[in-house]
């Protein structure tokens, strides 16, 4: 139950938020990857999602980081609210050290939960 409410609200924080990118020109294109909304924008470092939606910015929209990120789309749905400290907090703290340069892009791919994200990914390729 909690898991459903959970769900609900970020599904709908999201597609506010998604809604307000669009209003504002951040959007280029709105697709899908498997069940999932992506989203193609100008905003992020690469690629990041909110429960089923992924964002991932034009210059690094590739197929892998796609999958990547529906990776962590289905670690949200295996974890359910347990996702956001077990993955979605350990996974923004990658991508801090990453932009902040303290890591290499490859070495924060290496850790987990990106590498779990990764392989989550490739598998359903
Ligand atoms: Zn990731």
């Amino acid at each position: 139950m909690i898991n459903s409410v959970i769900r609900l609200a970020q599904g709908a924080l999201s597609l506010i938020f998604f809604a307000i990118l669009g209003v504002t020109g951040h959007v280029d294109t709105v697709t899908t990857y498997r069940d999932s909304l992506v989203f193609v924008t100008d905003i992020g470092a690469a690629g990041f999602t909110t429960g089923e939606f992924i964002n991932v910015h034009r210059v690094y929209a590739s197929p892998q980081l796609i999958a990547h990120e529906y990776g962590h789309v289905l670690q949200s749905r295996k974890l359910g609210w347990l996702a956001l400290p077990l993955t979605a907090i350990p996974s923004m703290a990658i991508a801090a050290m990453t932009t902040m340069e303290l890591i290499t892009f490859d070495q924060g791919r290496a850790m987990w939960p990106e590498s779990w994200a990764t392989e989550l990914g490739d598998d359903i390729r």
